[in-house]
């Protein structure tokens, strides 16, 4: 599955907020946005974004990066990301809440959520590199969608690695959401329910996401 590999601090400076992308690091003061907190290209210190000729922010331009900022925050693609619209749309019903549901049921963004990685870009490394099992089968597709009753395990030969064993220790203090079941002593999970909107992040704007989609 093809994903971004452009610079990842450059990301966080055009959407001009921290969206936390690189784990520990985005902790620090070696944080890029930190550095440099406004946006990049040459630009960047006078906005960058588009204004309507009232010198206000498009109703477009908040769409668009309504979106961009979603797709950023678990790492997809814009093509994927339409699919995952599209997806949303025929499901009926909220189409925006549908959307934020299926972001969150990658089997990547459930693995930063128990607090196996500190990033949803690790979580997704480590699902590439074979580390999970869903269902009692290995699988190795971050994208992957979960649904009530998966349960999701570390695989056997990966729980004795260093980092598994220190994960065991650090993810203790990691808080998980109530849609997911825990069981870290055995390297286990499982999915209870979908999420709901008040246990997603309120910074996502889905019906501005939305509007961006139905005028397309
Ligand atoms: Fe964003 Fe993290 Fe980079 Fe800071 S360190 S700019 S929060 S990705």
């Amino acid at each position: 599955m093809a994903k971004y590999t452009g610079p990842v601090c450059k990301l966080c400076r055009r959407e001009g907020e921290k969206l936390f992308l690189k784990g520990e690091r985005c902790f620090t003061a070696k944080c890029g946005f930190e550095k440099r907190s406004f946006g990049p290209g040459v630009h960047g210190k006078s906005g960058g974004r588009s204004k309507s000729v009232t010198g206000r922010e498009s109703d477009f331009a908040r769409q668009l990066r309504a979106k961009q900022r979603a797709r950023r925050v678990y790492g997809t693609l814009e093509r994927q990301f339409r699919g995952y619209y599209e997806t949303a749309v025929r499901k009926g019903g909220l189409k925006g809440l549908n959307l934020l549901q299926i972001l969150e049921s990658r089997l990547d963004n459930i693995v930063y959520r128990l607090g196996f990685a500190t990033s949803r870009s690790q979580a997704r490394q480590l699902v590439s590199h074979g580390h999970f099992v869903v269902n009692g089968r290995k699988t190795d597709i971050p994208s992957m969608q979960l649904s009530a009753g998966d349960v999701i395990e570390v695989r056997e030969t990966s729980r004795v690695s260093n980092y598994f064993k220190e994960v065991a220790e650090t993810a203790q203090k990691r808080v998980y959401p109530a849609w997911i079941n825990r069981d870290l002593a055995n390297f286990k999970a499982n999915v209870l329910r979908l999420p709901e909107r008040a246990e997603i992040d309120g910074n996502l704007n889905e019906q501005l996401i939305v509007e961006y989609y139905s005028r397309r």
